[in-house]
């Protein structure tokens, strides 16, 4: 098996035992991004020399028996969101080129002090909007499985550095479905935690009561083990948890009889489901009853109005979390004869068509005479999102539904009509509305040969269920597979 074929945990153990070291690990994932990448096109910026640097620190801590953790020298790659010191960070935008950030995200000291390397920072939709890495200023990313397909979106490079085997693990964010979907479409395991499970700070807002970051890796294990090194209180953030994260792998393995999967009928009744996602995920269904869970129906019945609660409340909080790109502290500044102008003109060119129409969405729901009507009815929808969820716990430990409606779309097919684009968050959204963790991992293939994601959702603070549950099916199934990438 190839270096790069193994999962984080198997190359963590190698790593352990002498087996293997960071810096083989790095080079073959930069050999392979280097021959590769350029069809999928998944990094912004690939840093050789500081993942090499990293690695031979990682290799020198093993050699004198002080290694930082089980994944110190395992590389991994950042969504380009995440402040990195002394690396370019664009969030996918025209208006940050050129900032590098003087500090790190909190995740990435997490990342560091575990000892992972970082190979470079990753594709993404602009400001995280979007669901196809279309709306990156820079360039489309394409779907490791079929190049002429979308990797899904936002944290589409993330989702497909992950599926090419270009980095072990990824990190993402997911504000409204952008880790979830994504890795439904390019059959790599996603989640989104508990919002306030992870910290925040450095993390380019976008809508920052449902921005949460997370993992993004090959097998549910490697998911637990990321979320382990990033589950962590931040004082440096004021809605991050101090609840003390369990022991992820600890219980991971302990399956799943005897548990209570909640199947919410809204989610199979949704037009434009495709009948193979309905049939892989019904069939995972039914593979959890034979692994001794019992599955019940129940209903949430504020999912139809998840779609407009979310576009209401995600543009009105993006309006003003852009507010500060104004030319003066960030970025990109287009010279012009005065200050008012000089902010015209920057922000004018500095952003892209679907930022300019979040900030239009948002500043309008927002305004004096329609706040009540918009935003604040939003609000009120929210939280009846919300109770759907409460009352379900009353009866299932988790949620098993579908986490996109269709396999990888065509790159070109939705990125013309933005409403089209908005119905794949249909499955994602609720559950983002709602603060929950969710998770999606692969449940088959689509006749095409392209991926199909299956989506749990957990309590609050109860990712360790999600993950047991992803585990049982994963463990029984085989749907971790690496993609052709082009025939490569
Ligand atoms: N696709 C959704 C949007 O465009 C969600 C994005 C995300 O989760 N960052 O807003």
């Amino acid at each position: 098996m190839k270096l790069t074929d193994l999962s984080l945990l198997e190359l963590g153990r190698r790593l352990a035992a002498g087996e293997a070291s960071s810096v083989e690990a790095v080079q073959a994932c930069l050999e392979r991004i280097r021959r590769l990448d350029g069809r999928v096109k998944a990094f912004l910026l690939v840093d050789e020399k500081g993942a090499l640097a990293q690695a031979e620190a990682a290799d020198a801590r093993r050699r004198s028996g002080t290694p930082k953790g089980p994944l110190d020298g395992v590389p991994v790659a950042l969504k380009d969101l995440f402040c990195t010191e002394g690396l370019a960070t664009t969030a996918g935008s025209r208006i940050l080129e050129g900032f590098v950030p003087p500090f790190d995200a909190t995740v990435v000291q997490l990342l560091k002090a575990a000892g992972l390397p970082i190979l470079g920072k990753l594709n993404m939709d602009e400001f995280a909007m979007g669901s196809s890495t279309e709306n990156s200023a820079y360039f489309p990313s394409a779907n490791p499985w079929d190049l002429t397909r979308s990797p899904g979106g936002s944290s589409g490079g993330s989702a497909a550095a992950v599926s090419a085997r270009f980095a072990f693990g990824a990190l993402g964010t997911d504000t409204g479905g952008s880790i979830r979907q994504p890795a439904a479409l390019t059959g790599t395991v996603g989640l989104k935690p508990t919002y306030g499970r992870v910290s925040r700070y450095g993390v380019v807002a976008f809508a920052s009561s449902l921005d949460q970051v997370g993992p993004l890796a090959r097998t549910v294990g490697d998911a637990a083990a990321l979320l382990q090194v990033l589950a962590v209180h931040d004082a440096r953030d004021s809605t991050s948890s101090r609840e003390v994260a369990p022991d992820y792998l600890r219980h991971l393995d302990a399956g799943v009889d005897g548990l209570r999967l909640g199947m919410p009928r809204e989610y199979f009744e949704v037009e434009g489901l495709d009948p193979e996602v309905r049939s892989a995920v019904e069939a995972a269904a039914a593979a959890y009853q034979k692994l001794g869970a019992t599955l019940v129906p129940i209903s949430l019945p504020h999912t139809k109005y998840a779609l407009a609660t979310y576009y209401l409340v995600a543009p009105a909080e993006a309006s003003s979390n852009l507010a500060r790109y104004d030319g003066v502290r960030y970025g990109l500044r287009v010279a012009a004869p005065g200050l008012r102008e000089m902010y015209a003109q920057t922000r004018g060119r500095g952003f892209g068509p679907e930022a300019k129409r979040r900030i239009m969405l948002g500043t309008y729901a927002l305004s004096a005479g329609y706040y009540d009507a918009y935003y604040l009815k939003a609000q009120k929808v929210r939280t009846l999102i919300r109770q759907d969820f409460a009352q379900a716990w009353q009866k299932v430990d988790a949620i098993l539904a579908p986490t996109a409606p269709t396999t990888a779309f065509k790159l070109g097919e939705k990125v013309g009509d933005p409403l089209a684009m908005y119905a794949n968050d249909i499955f994602t959204l609720p559950c983002s509305l709602a603060g929950l963790p969710g998770m999606s991992l692969p449940c088959g293939f689509s006749r095409a040969g392209l991926p199909i994601g299956l989506q749990l959702l957990g309590k609050p603070f109860d990712e360790a269920t999600v993950l047991r549950v992803g585990r049982a099916f994963e463990k029984a199934h085989d749907f971790v597979r690496v993609p052709p990438v082009g025939g490569a």
